[in-house]
C-alpha cells in the first residue's frame, strides 16, 4: 500500500502516519518525489481496515494498493527513476554508464593494463571479480582479497570506481572495504541471506538477473535489497537460459523494457554473459542501449585468448576503445547522455 501525502505536509504529519504503521506492526519507507511524498507501507499483513483509519489523518491524500508483489522497488511507489550516485557518477534516469574491465582480476599487469586502457577509451567504472561463481570447482576461482587491493590499486591510479562480485554473506565487510559497487552474481540472485547483507551495507548494489529468473523474481530480490533501507540497487539482465545452445545465454532485450516499466530503478545490460562470444558483444551492446538500459557491463581483457576466465566472450582493449565511440552516438541517438 501505498499513503500518499499532501504537498508540502509537515514532519509531525507524515509521522503520526508512520507511528500508526508500527502500531500495526508495518513499515513505512518514506519517498520523497518532486511532485509527492509517498510512504511506502510494507509488512507481513496490512489490515483490512487501515485504508480507513488513515483517512482520518491530517495529510493523508489517499491510499492506493500496490498491484505487484514488489512495492519499494515499483514505479507504483515511485514515479520518477531513482538515481544511483556512485561516486560523483549518476547511473539512471538518462545517464548511461559503461562498466568494463576484465572476468577476473588476474595480476597487477592485467589489471593496471585493462583499467587505464578502458579509461582512457572512455569507460566510467571498471569491473573485475575476485571472487568468482565458476560452475566447475576445478577452474580459476579468483584471487581473493588480493584481488580486492589490486582492483583499489587500479582505481588509485585511474579514478574509476570499482565494480566487484561478493559471493557470501561472510565477504560483504571485506568485499565493502575495497568496493564501490557490490556485485551480486546470476547464481546469487535469489541468496536470500546475502541480500539482505548487502541491503543493510547501504552501497550500490548491481543485481544481475538469475539463469532461469523471471522478471518478477529479479524484482522481488531487488525488493530484498530495497527493504533492508537500501535504495541503491542497478539492475543488470545478463542472458538467460533458453532452448538456443548456439550462444552461451539469450540476452533478454524485452526484459530491459518491461523492467523499465515495472521498476523506477537503473537497468544495465551485460552482453558478454548474455552472448558468450566476443564478436557479438558490440552488436547486442549498441541494442542494450537501445532498448533502453541506463549502461552496458562489458568484459574486456588485454590478452582475451590468455584469459582465466571468460575470455571467449572478452573484447581485446583494441575493440573496446573501437566500440565506445558508436555507444555514445546510441546514447545521444535514443536521447541519453553519458
Ligand atoms: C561475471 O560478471 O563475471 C559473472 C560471473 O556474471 P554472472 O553472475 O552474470 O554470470
Ligand atoms: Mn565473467
Amino acid at each position: 500500500m501505498i499513503v500518499v501525502m499532501q504537498a508540502g505536509s509537515e514532519e509531525q504529519l507524515i509521522d503520526a502516519v508512520l507511528e500508526r504503521l508500527e502500531e500495526h506492526n508495518l513499515r513505512g519507507h518514506l519517498v520523497r518525489g518532486e511532485e509527492r511524498t509517498v510512504i511506502g507501507v510494507v509488512g507481513a499483513a496490512i489490515p483490512p481496515t487501515l485504508k480507513e483509519e488513515l483517512a482520518h489523518f491530517t495529510g493523508v491524500q489517499e491510499t492506493l494498493r500496490i498491484t505487484q508483489p514488489y512495492k519499494l522497488v515499483s514505479r507504483e511507489l515511485r514515479t520518477q527513476d531513482t538515481v544511483v550516485d556512485v561516486r560523483g557518477i549518476k547511473v539512471g534516469a538518462g545517464n548511461c554508464v559503461v562498466i568494463a574491465g576484465p572476468c577476473s582480476v588476474e595480476s597487477e599487469e592485467q589489471i593496471m593494463k585493462t583499467a587505464h586502457a578502458v579509461r582512457e577509451a572512455g569507460a566510467t567504472m571498471l569491473r573485475g571479480g575476485a571472487f568468482k561463481p565458476r560452475s566447475s570447482p576445478y577452474t580459476f576461482r579468483g584471487m581473493g582479497e588480493t584481488g580486492l587491493q589490486l582492483l583499489a590499486q587500479a582505481r588509485e591510479e585511474t579514478g574509476l570506481p570499482i565494480v566487484t562480485e561478493v559471493m557470501t554473506p561472510n565477504d560483504v565487510d571485506l568485499v565493502t572495504r575495497y568496493a564501490d559497487v557490490l556485485q551480486i552474481g546470476a547464481r546469487n540472485m535469489q541468496n536470500y541471506q546475502l541480500l539482505e547483507e548487502v541491503g543493510r551495507t547501504g552501497m550500490p548494489v548491481l543485481l544481475k538477473r538469475g539463469l532461469s529468473a523471471t522478471i518478477e523474481e529479479w524484482l522481488l530480490s531487488a525488493e530484498y535489497v530495497a527493504a533492508q533501507g537500501n535504495p541503491n540497487v542497478i539492475l543488470c539482465e545478463r542472458g538467460i537460459r533458453t532452448f538456443e545452445t548456439a550462444t552461451r545465454n539469450t540476452l533478454d532485450l524485452n526484459a530491459v523494457a518491461l523492467a523499465k516499466r515495472r521498476t523506477h530503478l537503473p537497468v544495465l545490460v551485460d552482453p558478454s554473459h548474455g552472448t558468450g562470444k566476443w564478436y557479438l558483444v558490440p552488436n547486442l551492446t549498441l541494442a542494450g542501449i537501445a532498448a533502453g538500459a541506463d549502461g552496458i557491463i562489458i568484459e574486456v581483457h588485454p590478452d582475451p585468448d590468455r584469459a582465466r576466465s571468460d575470455g571467449a566472450q572478452s573484447l581485446s582493449c583494441e575493440n573496446f576503445a573501437a566500440l565506445m565511440p558508436k555507444i555514445v552516438a546510441v546514447v545521444n541517438a535514443v536521447g541519453r547522455k553519458m
